[in-house]
């Protein structure tokens, strides 16, 4: 018998942005909620996030939202939507209040304020010098939002569907109605019927060989709907985080340098002077993971071979490393036995965040077109989502802020919508795709493996297509990509067992990160100009006049169909961008 429930709306995804989303649904009088996840809801990617949730409170000094919209814009490399970046910056400071009065412990000023350190690329008064404007609880600030909104999530009877993992979206004529997901614990299929469904899958980092996103990012959902004929929005523009632990790819948060760490080339230079001379390594993570690049292509790279460069705390007092850091400090001395106290840490770009992902108006509801014609009933918030806040590069700090006011935006909207719609018709034979999903998956020969493929994507999606690109090493990529989804197709899962089938989950998340690889790919290849975290060397600069516009992916056949949106403008006119 076909499992089957039914709830006024479902969150897929128990992140921060899935739990805002849920939380302020279960407010809304009368409508049901539950929030399905494949993880166990506080271990969720953002549990891993430390440094700061930025918001202009100016506790530590003079701030205001206007800067802070103005830095994302600019820190977006002007791709950023702007009208989405100011509603952000006003909506995040009484966010990070509701979150203080939810009982999170954000670390303190003297007087009793909420603490607040630098990041890169927030500024006062539009550039002049670096401002505190994260706030955070030690280097455990996403882990403490988790936590709080978990609990709340609780009071507020949400009913969690955990270690579920959803396999489809159903949506028919053009309106969603719920989703498909495979019960872990037993392998049942369930059908969830929704008026209103809200993702919040988070990112899919795993596509590369070095990064900080835990092995659970691997993009379901950013293929799930793009096989439903929804497109993607600039998937080209992928963050790589500077400060990865060198080979391993773990995070060393950006409040390290927001604390006063440096970085040093071989000749001991802090070389980001000479890049951007204002705010030095706190200029935005695209331009310093470039500048790294470009200090180990020029031979001044650090180590045996010459390959990374240093991050150096050492002359930051101790007391203040052990009190404001003290999880990165235990990371670089377990996995590296570098103690950062008394020798500077070795550090490279790691693969870190989607600025792209699946098109959303300002109040999350999921678009199907340039035109922004609305999907009924679905909607997307948090990194799975693109609003557009984030443009070309995310500022440090606005990933955190993005879950709290677009989650809460989505868990709001999505009630308000599911109070006065009725429950949409379900389509004959819901669970039709997510079984002929799984079966595919154990019909192959079997003549390729799972981690084999897997390892070949990571590795070569880091040399083709990461920090720096050219045509070449796209069309390489592209074409790598075609062949392992065609290889996929000889996968099989050896594990017929119904309990726990990791093998089998494994196997469909490669097919779903192949899909995002087909996505990124194509758009960076298409996208004839540098911009942000997309920078081809055989297209140095940023070309308004041509691609001032956002990309849509869709999904056309074995290949893909690439369409355009335009960028909100109209507050900050598009400068270059010096820091
Ligand atoms: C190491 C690290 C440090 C960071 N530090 C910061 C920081 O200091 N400040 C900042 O602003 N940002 C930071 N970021 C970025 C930020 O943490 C993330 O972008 C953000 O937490 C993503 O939240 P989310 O709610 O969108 O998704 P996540 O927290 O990743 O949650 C995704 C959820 O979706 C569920 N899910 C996924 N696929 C399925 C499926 N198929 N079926 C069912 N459920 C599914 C998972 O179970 C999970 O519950 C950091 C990121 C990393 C990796």
């Amino acid at each position: 018998m076909e499992r089957a429930h039914r709830y006024d709306v479902i969150v897929v995804g128990a992140g921060g942005a899935g739990l805002m989303a849920a939380r302020y649904a279960a407010q809304h009088p009368g409508v049901s909620v539950a929030v399905i996840s494949k993880l166990y809801p506080t271990r969720s990617h953002t549990g891993a996030a430390q440094g700061g949730v930025g918001a202009a409170l100016g506790n530590i000094s003079e701030d205001s939202p206007e800067w802070h919209a103005f830095d994302t814009v600019k820190g977006g490399d002007y791709l950023t939507d702007q009208d989405v970046a100011i509603t952000f910056a006003h909506e995040v400071i009484e966010a990070v209040y509701d979150m203080e009065h939810m009982g999170l412990p954000f670390s303190r000023t003297p007087e009793g304020k909420i603490a607040q350190r630098k990041f890169g690329g927030h500024t006062r008064e539009h550039g002049k010098a670096a401002v505190e404007r994260a706030c955070y609880a030690a280097d455990r600030t996403g882990h403490m939002i988790l936590q709080t909104l978990y609990q709340q999530s609780i009071k507020d009877n949400v009913t969690f569907f955990n270690e579920f993992h959803v396999l489809d979206v159903l949506i028919e004529d053009g309106e969603a109605r719920g989703v498909v997901a495979y019960e872990l614990a037993t392998g049942e299929l369930h059908t969830f019927h929704a008026k209103a469904t809200v993702i919040a899958t988070g990112g899919f980092g795993r596509m590369f060989q070095v990064t900080s996103n835990a092995h659970a990012l691997t993009g379901d959902l950013t293929s799930i709907v793009y096989r439903r004929g929804i497109p993607i929005e600039d998937p080209e523009f992928f963050q790589f985080h500077p400060t990865g632990l060198y080979r391993i790819g773990v995070l060393l948060t950006e409040g390290a340098r927001g604390e006063g760490g440096i970085l040093r080339n071989s000749e001991g230079e802090r070389f980001m002077e000479r890049y951007a001379p204002t705010i030095k390594d706190l200029a935005p993570r695209d331009m310093v993971s470039r500048a790294m690049y470009l200090e180990v292509r020029e031979g001044r790279g650090v180590g045996p071979d010459k390959d990374h460069v240093l991050l150096d705390l050492t002359h930051i007092d101790a007391a203040i490393i052990e009190e404001r850091l003290p999880d990165i400090t235990e990371f670089a001395r377990i996995y590296l036995g570098v103690d950062p106290i008394k020798e500077p840490v070795p550090v490279q770009p790691t693969a870190h965040y989607a600025m792209g992902g699946i098109p959303t108006t300002i109040d999350t509801n999921v678009i199907l077109d340039g035109a922004s014609t609305v999907v009924p009933g679905l909607y997307a918030a948090g990194e799975v989502a693109c609003a557009s806040l984030h443009g070309a590069n995310r500022l440090g700090t606005n990933s955190l802020g993005d879950l709290l006011v677009f989650g809460r935006r989505a868990g709001m909207h999505a009630a308000a919508y599911a109070a006065t719609a009725s429950y949409p018709e379900l389509p004959g034979a819901p669970q039709e795709r997510a079984r002929e999903l799984i079966a595919s998956a154990r019909a192959g020969s079997g003549k390729e493996k799972v981690g084999r493929l897997r390892k070949e994507l990571q590795r070569s999606m880091m040399d083709n297509a990461s920090v720096f690109r050219t045509a070449q090493t796209l069309e390489e990529q592209v074409a790598k990509v075609r062949e392992l989804k065609e290889r996929y197709r000889h996968i099989t899962v050896e594990d017929a067992g119904s309990q726990y089938n990791t093998e089998l989950m494994e196997a469909l998340e490669l097919g779903f990160l192949l899909d995002n690889a087909e996505q990124l790919t194509n758009a960076a290849l298409n996208r004839t100009e540098s911009r942000g975290a997309h920078s081809r060397e055989d297209f140095k600069e940023r070309d308004d006049a041509n691609w001032l516009k956002h990309s849509l992916v869709y999904k056309d056949g074995d290949g893909v169909r690439i369409d355009y949106k335009p960028v909100s403008l109209g507050t900050y006119e598009p400068k270059p961008r010096v820091y």
